[in-house]
C-alpha cells in the first residue's frame, strides 16, 4: 500500500465539472489501495477574484483580515471535493486548516508551515478514507489564519508529503509537466522527462510558475522526488529529484522569464568606498532584495552611477529610502518599469564552454539590448525591455537545441 500526497492546482479545480473530473483520478488512485492525501487550490481565479474584493474596500486592507478573506478559496474546493467524493460512494472527509491543525511560523501572506497533526488524518486514512486538506494556508501559534504566498498550494503538498511520510508527491496541473520553457507562450518548449531540484528551483525562483519555488527548496531540503503531471491527459509528467540520477546531454535544460522586475540607477553617485554599502545596506534592512547590480565606469573620477534591480512591488519603498537617507547622495533616480527578466538555466553549462558568449550574441542578433547581467553556477539571467521578451525566449529557445 502506498500513500500518495495528489495535489491538484486552480485551473484543475476551475469548475463543477474539473472537481468530478479529479474525483474519478482520486477513485481510481484509491480503489487501486493507495492510500490518498488531496491537496487543493481555490478555483482558478477565485483568489484574484478575492483580492480584488479587498482592494474594494481599501488598498491598506488588514492583513489579518486578508489572510481570512483569501484562505476561503481553498475551503471552498475542498468542500466540493469531498461531496463529489462521496457522491463517487469513496468515503472522504474535508479538514479545515485550524482542524488538522497546519501550524505556521512568520508573517501574514508570507508565513511558512512548521507542523501538522497527523493522528487523526493518519487513522482516517488507515479507515480507508480520502482526506482533503487545503492549500495555501495554516494557523499561526496565536490561532491566527496565515496563508503562505501565491502559488502556496504546492508548498503545502509538499509539507504534507514531509510530515505524513508520504511514498509519492503528485502535482496535478493544466500542462503535461515541466517544459523546456512556458508551452503556453512557446508552443515548440519541450517537455522534460526529468530534473534536478536545483534547475527546477531556479527555473521556478525565475518565473517558471508551474511549481512555486518555495516548495522546491522544501522538497530539495528533505529530498522528497516530485512529479508534474496533467490533470486532463494520461501522459507522463516530469520527475523531480536529486542531481545524481540525471545525465546532461544539454548545456541548457530551461528558459524562464518574469515581468517583476524592475531596474533603478542612481545616477551621480560619489566615487569613493562605502558609497554601495550606503545604498544597499538600507534596502537591506527594510527587506528589499536587490538582485543585479552594476557600477558604471566613473569617467571624471569623482563621480559614478549605479544601476540595479528590486521587484517591481517594492520601487517606491526603494525611491523612499533613496531620497530620505541621508548618507546618499546623487544628482538623479532614473527607473525603468518596463524591463523583463529572462534565464537560461542547466547544470550542464557548469561544463560547457562559451553559453555565456552564445547567449549575448544571440540577443544582439536579434537586435536586444542587455540593461543588466546576473549569472550563478547554473544560470545566466539578463533584463532587458519587456517588449523583446518573447522574441528572446524564443530565440534563446532555439540556439539552445531546445525547439
Ligand atoms: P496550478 O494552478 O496547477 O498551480 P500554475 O498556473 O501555477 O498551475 O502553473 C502552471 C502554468 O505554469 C502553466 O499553465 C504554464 O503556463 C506555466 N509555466 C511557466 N513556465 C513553465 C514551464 N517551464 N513548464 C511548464 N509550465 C510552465
Ligand atoms: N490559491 C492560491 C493562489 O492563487 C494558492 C495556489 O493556487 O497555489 O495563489
Ligand atoms: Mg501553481
Amino acid at each position: 500500500m502506498v500513500k500518495k500526497v495528489l495535489k491538484f492546482g486552480g485551473t484543475s479545480v476551475g469548475t463543477v465539472e474539473r472537481i468530478q473530473h479529479i474525483a474519478h483520478i482520486i477513485k481510481k488512485e484509491q480503489l487501486s489501495g493507495n492510500k490518498i492525501i488531496a491537496v487543493v487550490s481555490a478555483m482558478a481565479g477565485k483568489t484574484n477574484e478575492l483580492i480584488n474584493l479587498s482592494n474594494e474596500i481599501s488598498d491598506e486592507f488588514n492583513k489579518r483580515e486578508l489572510d481570512v478573506l483569501l484562505s476561503s478559496g481553498e475551503q471552498i474546493t475542498c468542500a466540493l471535493l469531498s461531496g463529489a467524493l462521496l457522491k463517487l460512494k469513496i468515503k472522504a472527509q474535508s479538514w479545515m486548516n485550524w482542524q488538522i491543525p497546519i501550524l505556521t511560523e512568520g508573517e501574514h501572506a508570507n508565513a511558512r508551515i512548521v507542523n501538522m497533526n497527523t493522528e487523526k488524518i493518519n487513522q482516517f486514512l488507515d479507515d480507508k478514507g480520502v482526506a482533503i486538506i487545503p492549500g495555501f494556508q495554516g494557523i499561526s501559534n496565536k490561532g491566527d489564519i496565515t496563508t503562505i504566498g501565491r502559488g502556496g498550494s504546492d508548498a503545502t503538498a509538499v509539507a504534507v508529503a514531509k510530515i505524513f511520510n508520504a511514498d509519492t508527491c503528485e502535482i496535478y496541473t493544466d500542462v503535461d509537466g515541466v517544459f523546456s520553457t512556458d508551452p503556453n507562450k512557446i508552443p515548440v518548449a519541450k517537455k522534460i522527462e526529468k530534473i534536478s531540484f536545483d534547475e527546477m528551483l531556479e527555473l521556478s525562483s525565475l518565473g517558471a510558475k508551474v511549481m512555486q519555488s518555495s516548495a522546491v527548496q522544501t522538497a530539495m531540503m528533505y529530498d522528497i522526488p516530485l512529479e508534474v503531471r496533467s490533470t486532463f491527459t494520461e501522459r507522463k509528467g516530469t520527475k523531480i529529484f536529486s542531481q545524481e540520477n540525471i545525465d546532461y546531454t544539454k548545456s541548457v535544460t530551461g528558459v524562464a522569464y518574469s515581468k517583476d522586475d524592475a531596474k533603478i540607477t542612481v545616477i551621480g553617485v560619489e566615487d569613493k568606498p562605502g558609497v554601495a554599502a550606503n545604498i544597499f545596506e538600507p534596502l537591506s534592512k527594510a527587506q528589499i532584495n536587490v538582485d543585479m547590480v552594476i557600477q558604471n565606469i566613473s569617467s571624471d573620477q569623482k563621480t559614478t552611477d549605479i544601476t540595479f534591480t528590486v521587484k517591481r512591488d517594492d520601487i517606491l519603498k526603494t525611491k523612499k529610502i533613496l531620497k530620505n537617507e541621508s548618507k546618499i547622495n546623487y544628482k538623479q533616480i532614473i527607473q525603468n518599469e518596463k524591463v523583463a527578466k529572462v534565464s537560461i538555466v542547466g547544470a550542464g553549462m557548469v561544463s560547457t564552454p562559451g553559453v555565456t558568449y552564445r547567449m549575448f550574441r544571440a540577443l544582439s542578433d536579434e537586435g536586444i539590448n542587455i540593461l543588466a547581467i546576473s549569472t550563478s553556477e547554473i544560470k545566466l539571467s539578463v533584463i532587458i525591455d519587456e517588449d523583446k521578451t518573447l522574441a528572446a525566449i524564443k530565440k534563446l529557445h532555439t540556439i539552445f537545441d531546445l525547439d
